[in-house]
């Protein structure tokens, strides 16, 4: 299917209209007049071109809970998101957390061919939090791990944080935190404010996440070491980032695009499609997090696109499974609360979906320009159709997405991976 591509009439990064060749995997010529020899062509008036977007977050669950979601399944989501390449965090089951569970999950993204999988390490054995796994083994296994993350749980010891930040310095990894203290979220169901008071819930301080952050911001300058915070929620934790950065310490950070759009208020419907970890915050928070992303305090965009299946989510909502899914619907949400707010323009869009993310997970080959020479790893998105979120038509194996029956803008058009299309009209090519 690679070969030769013209896409015509495309916008990249929403600039002005012109032509893009794709040839043996790379990106040929921009601004080419005539029609290359036996190329394809897509008509692509309108669309708008960014280079394939990165994900440093996402639950695949295999190995373990192919009844939530499998490689296959969740790099066909990935694709028809506009990613070309996905980190599939490490709490499988067996957990990632030796260089043969890593390069299993790496192989088997290879074999379903949407888009690049690199696997996520976790930080301790089991992620049990007591002893550190392999973390050497797994970065110089075939899956070459630079990610490493007890994603789902926070590495909430102090020394094992700061042994785990000086071991990845040799390789130049990364430790990936979930940052959530335990004992002030024991059986946290919420965020603690007026709407977790009202409807009688277990609150989750904001505190918790960041008296964690900026533990470990602490930690990362004192060693000299590279820290990444998972999936910020609260407006203190940015102005936490804010400060470490400002120190030049080596801190990064992202945010999921449902703390972007959405607020605690959803809870009040009790329907647990809205119960995730972290939780849902309040508007301010909101306001501030969208700040954050736009003033690039916080580097990313990541899904943390966590699938569950239908028993373990349409239940009471304390007993209820943190997530929701996100790889279908990040581009669009994204859309909404940066792009259609005059937040973000669409370079922006590209600095942070793909560029920051790339660079955060050590990837050579993704979050290039979109200019000759480099891999023909890009998506063709139409920024002008809105369309209500139906998770029935997802690829994704599970259906909990907290933008059902929400109208969106923007589609996903095409994918393509190092020349190769993935997604076609909207569709698994
Ligand atoms: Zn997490």
């Amino acid at each position: 299917m690679s070969g030769t591509w013209l896409i015509r009439g495309v916008r990249p990064l929403g600039g002005e209209p012109t032509s893009i060749v794709v040839r043996d995997g790379l990106i040929d010529s921009i601004g080419a007049a005539t029609k290359p020899a036996g190329a394809q062509v897509i008509e692509a008036d309108g669309l708008i071109a960014l280079p394939g977007l990165v994900d440093l977050h996402t639950h695949l669950r295999e190995p373990g809970r192919e009844d939530a979601e499998t490689v296959e399944t969740g790099t066909q989501a990935a694709a028809l998101g506009g990613f070309t390449a996905v980190h599939a965090m490490a709490n499988t089951d067996p957990v990632a957390d030796t260089a043969g569970v890593v390069e299993q999950i790496w192989r088997l993204g290879r074999q379903a061919g949407h888009c690049d999988v690199h696997p996520v390490g976790a930080v301790t054995l089991g992620l049990g939090g007591a002893r550190l796994a392999e973390l050497g083994a797994m970065a110089d296994s075939a899956a070459r791990v630079r990610v490493f993350s007890d994603d789902g749980r926070c590495v909430s010891d102090a020394v094992l944080m700061r042994r785990a930040l000086e071991y990845v310095k040799a390789f130049g990894g990364v430790i990936a935190q979930h940052a959530q203290e335990p004992r002030l979220t024991d059986g946290a169901q919420l965020n603690e404010g007026e709407m977790s008071a009202r409807l009688g819930l277990t609150g989750w301080p904001a505190v918790a996440e960041e008296a964690i952050i900026a533990r470990d911001c602490l930690l990362a300058a004192h060693v000299g070491s590279a820290l990444h915070v998972c999936h910020v929620s609260t407006a203190g934790s940015v102005e936490i980032i804010r400060w470490a950065k400002g120190k030049g310490w080596r801190v990064t950070a992202e945010v999921t695009p449902h703390h972007l759009l959405l607020t605690d208020s959803l809870a009040a419907s009790y329907d647990p499609v809205f119960k995730v970890n972290p939780p849902l915050r309040t508007a301010a928070d909101v306001t501030a997090l969208r700040e954050g992303l736009a003033d690039g305090t916080i580097d990313c965009v990541a899904t943390d696109h966590a699938p569950h299946p239908v028993e373990d989510k349409e239940t009471e909502w304390d007993t209820a499974a943190f997530g929701m899914t996100g790889l279908e619907t990040a581009l669009r949400v994204v859309q909404q609360a940066m792009v259609d707010t005059g937040l973000l323009d669409w370079a922006g869009v590209a600095d942070r979906m793909s560029r920051r993310p790339a660079v955060i997970g050590r990837l050579a080959g993704a979050g290039g320009e979109l200019a000759p020479g480099q891999p023909a790893s890009l998506t063709l998105y139409d920024p002008a159709v809105r369309d209500t979120v139906n998770p029935a038509t997802h690829a994704s194996r599970s259906r909990n997405s907290p933008f059902t029956g929400m109208d969106l803008p923007g589609r996903v058009v095409a994918t393509f991976l190092r020349g190769t299309p993935t997604v076609l009209d909207g569709k698994i090519a």
